[in-house]
């Protein structure tokens, strides 16, 4: 589709081609005409809220997202149901850090035309029943988007089985460059959809007056493709399956537990999300009386890298009534010295600020 008549253009063609194919089967697509590339979650998100939110809602239709999204699944949507007159609806959260069910199955409905839930919170660590929540929005004819950003990296993802219609993710949370993204859609979809960018490449044939688009995936590609980042996501993919996305479960979920038993160990730490068998690889917290950016500072002088803020989650921090969390995150690299070595610098620092 972007093959100059050139060996190497021939070559770098066809193996952003491959990307794609790989892209799609490794989230259990069928083929590379269900791989949109795009910059990342925030972008592939974005896509389908101008597409599908500006070409498919009306006046009181609803969009449904939950208490606990990422600013990605919930700004661009509250944007457009602006535009379009729709209604955001927002799924509660319990004070467990999981999904309300009797909440979800009062706000998905029969106005409900968009259910857009993230699959792993980067917050709380919950692992959300997307299944569950997939057959909801079905049963009444709703579109089911899956924000992956924290689950593609860490999980072996089978969109079929979950029955999403659009599944989004970043290559940069699993170990693909910065820049490169991807969103899973079902093809009889994605051909009936509106494109989202115009211009060069998604198109077939245009003059003045009416252009035709190209196919799945490149109507939704416009310009110049970041063959670089696609082939970079390639190698992350190739990477990931060579060990074998169950071990790369497994090897996280042995950190994670050992590393959640000396958190919960600590009276001095108090640890938010769902319990250790309902979450993924990551962990907030708060050191009692510490602001999380302090926590942030000294674990940085130790050469350990947490984040601390509201990571891009605003309204469910706020729900949490704190102004901000740290938080740890694990992956594959990670081992269980590093977890010791983030534990002793807890522990300094809650002696540090005890004797304040
Ligand atoms: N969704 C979740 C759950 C995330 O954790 C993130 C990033 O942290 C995003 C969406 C947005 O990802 P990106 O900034 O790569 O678009």
């Amino acid at each position: 589709m972007h093959r100059g008549i050139h060996y190497l253009s021939e070559v770098a063609s066809e193996l952003y081609e491959q990307a794609h194919e790989k892209a799609a089967k490794f989230l259990g697509g069928e083929g590379m005409e269900n791989m949109i590339f795009t910059r990342n979650t925030t972008e592939s998100l974005n896509l389908l809220a101008y597409t599908l939110g500006l070409t498919q809602l009306n006046p009181g239709d609803k969009i449904v997202i939950t208490g606990m999204e990422h600013h990605s699944n919930i700004v661009p949507w509250q944007q457009i149901a602006k535009r379009v007159k729709a209604e955001l609806t927002v799924i509660d959260v319990t004070p467990n850090g999981t999904i309300d069910m009797n909440s979800a199955e009062k706000a998905i409905d029969d106005k409900t035309k968009v259910v857009s839930i993230m699959h792993v919170s980067n917050v709380l660590g919950t692992i959300n029943p997307v299944k569950e929540i997939g057959k909801l929005a079905h049963e009444h004819g709703a579109y089911f988007i899956v924000d992956g950003a924290q689950s593609v990296p860490h999980m072996r993802i089978n969109v079929k089985e979950i029955d999403a219609d659009f599944y989004a993710f970043s290559g940069h949370k699993m170990l693909a460059p910065m820049g490169i993204g991807g969103l899973y859609g079902k093809t009889e979809i994605l051909e009936e959809m509106e494109p989202f960018l115009f211009g060069g490449d998604m198109i077939s044939q245009v003059s003045f007056e009416e252009s035709k688009w190209n196919s799945l995936p490149w109507k939704f590609e416009a310009g110049t493709p970041n063959v670089n980042g696609g082939i970079g996501l390639m190698a992350a993919i190739e990477y990931l399956e060579n060990l074998g996305m169950e071990n790369v479960e497994k090897l996280e979920r042995e950190i994670l537990t050992y590393a959640f038993k000396q958190f919960q160990e600590r009276e001095y730490l108090e640890i938010y999300g769902p319990p250790l068998e309902q979450r993924g690889a990551v962990i907030s917290f708060n050191l009692q009386g510490v602001h999380p950016h302090d926590v942030a500072s000294i674990l940085d002088e130790h050469g350990i890298a947490i984040r601390a803020g509201h990571h891009c989650a605003q309204p469910l921090i706020n729900k949490l009534k704190v102004a901000a969390t740290a938080r740890a995150s694990f992956y594959i690299y990670n081992t269980k010295e590093e977890v010791d070595k983030l534990m002793e610098a807890l522990d300094e620092a809650h002696k540090l600020f005890k004797s304040f």
